[in-house]
């Protein structure tokens, strides 16, 4: 199978996609809408309702975001809020309930406007993972979660029911982990836009084991070296880890430029990468684990981020890593703060710097980008 053939198939996918979500709403399923990766997805598949992905990473809607946000915000939040006040995201038009976390300050002051154009429920998300405080108001919190959901789908969501979403969820987790370590291998089998399109792609399928099959397919081809070739000499490139804030298909112009400059980006430490990797404890309780999987998410709005480190060794490691870009989106506080941080440890622990780059979803500073990009990669 060429590359060409499975980007067909997951075209394909995405076209059905809709007609799935209309057919799954009018057999009297609800739809629930997520924004982060804290909010455990599972306690909408244990009832029975599918969880969508919301849009968040195009820049034709932060204009109409900025005639109600500031802004000096982050692109992330005002596309996420541009998509939904000029009803271009088909995914946040079909949810019945959004369900948001209050991680950086920026988002939960955002979701209070949100929740004037649809029903919103937020997570009330601790600063920290400590396990003595922060994980028992956590398993609170999703206690009172579990209810919200129950009350707006009129399901009942059992022990059964959690235990078999976490499974259909954790399959989905290890077919993206498959998927992105096929890329552990050099020179790399697919482009990192090319990764990123499919990992972004797949997470707004409602059927979820469309989605499963197809990557599990793509893993098992590109693993044994089947993929057709690309327009990439990935054997010459610098091998780019990609860590920071999320991307997808929009916000990837910095991937794009890495390509562009003869560097392949093989792996992302972010939330549309290996953040998703994870897998929930199928032994413990269900809500317990689902607790202390999510709560243990590497992102910056938590302080300490110890497992963000962590992460980052394991990859540059797994990964062989020449380089490592940290991406910030302008006016992210808790991405900023502690690129400084990552930059230490990164040298410290692998003699290598890292590139720190600061930028939003529009093209402006292309150029700009360009310069420092090939700069890095040339030294390295
Ligand atoms: S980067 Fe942090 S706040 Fe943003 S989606 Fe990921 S976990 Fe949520
Ligand atoms: S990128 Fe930073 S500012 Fe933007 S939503 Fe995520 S944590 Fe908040």
């Amino acid at each position: 199978m060429k590359q060409n053939d499975i980007m067909n198939r997951l075209q394909q996918m995405t076209d059905e996609n809709i007609a799935d979500i209309e057919r799954a709403k009018s057999e009297g399923r609800s739809v629930i809408g997520f924004y982060c990766l804290y909010s455990p997805t599972e306690m909408a598949v244990a009832a029975d309702a599918i969880p969508l992905t919301l849009c968040g990473t195009r820049n034709d809607p932060i204009a109409a975001a900025e005639e109600i946000l500031p802004r000096n915000l982050c692109p992330l939040i005002k596309s996420s809020f541009g998509f939904a006040v000029t009803d271009t995201c088909p995914f946040f038009r079909f949810s019945d309930i959004i369900i948001a976390d209050t991680t950086c300050d920026g988002k939960k002051k955002m979701f209070e406007l949100l929740s004037r154009y649809k029903a919103t429920h937020v997570l009330q998300l601790p600063q920290n993972q400590d396990p003595e405080t922060a994980l028992p108001l956590w398993r609170a919190e999703l206690a009172r979660y579990k209810t919200i959901i129950e009350e707006k789908t009129g399901v009942a969501i059992t022990q059964d029911g959690l235990r078999g979403a976490i499974h259909l969820m954790n399959r989905e987790r290890a077919a993206r982990k498959a998927l992105m370590d096929v890329n552990q291998l050099n020179p790399a089998p697919l482009p990192g836009s090319r990764l990123l399109e499919i990992l972004f792609k797949v997470g707004f399928l409602a059927d979820k084991e469309k989605g499963i099959s197809l990557m599990e397919e793509i893993a098992a081809i590109a693993g044994n070296g089947g993929l057709g070739a690309t327009t990439i000499d990935r054997k010459s490139g610098k091998r780019i880890l990609l860590t920071g804030v999320p991307v997808g298909v929009g916000s990837d112009k910095v991937v794009k430029i890495v390509e562009q400059a003869g560097g392949a980006v093989v792996a992302f430490e972010n939330c549309s990468g290996y953040k998703q990797a994870f897998t929930v404890d199928t032994e413990k309780d269900p809500m317990d684990a689902l607790a202390e999987q999510y709560l243990s998410t590497p992102c910056s709005v938590m302080s300490p981020n110890t497992g963000r480190f962590d992460l980052l060794k394991e990859m540059i490691r797994d990964f062989s890593a020449d380089g490592v870009i940290d991406l910030t989106w302008q006016a992210c506080h808790t991405y900023n703060v502690e690129a400084f941080s990552i930059d230490e440890f990164i040298r410290d622990t692998f003699g290598l710097p890292t590139l720190h780059l600061e930028t939003d979803y529009a093209e402006s500073d292309t150029e700009q980008l360009r310069v420092r990009i090939e700069a890095y990669l040339e030294m390295l």
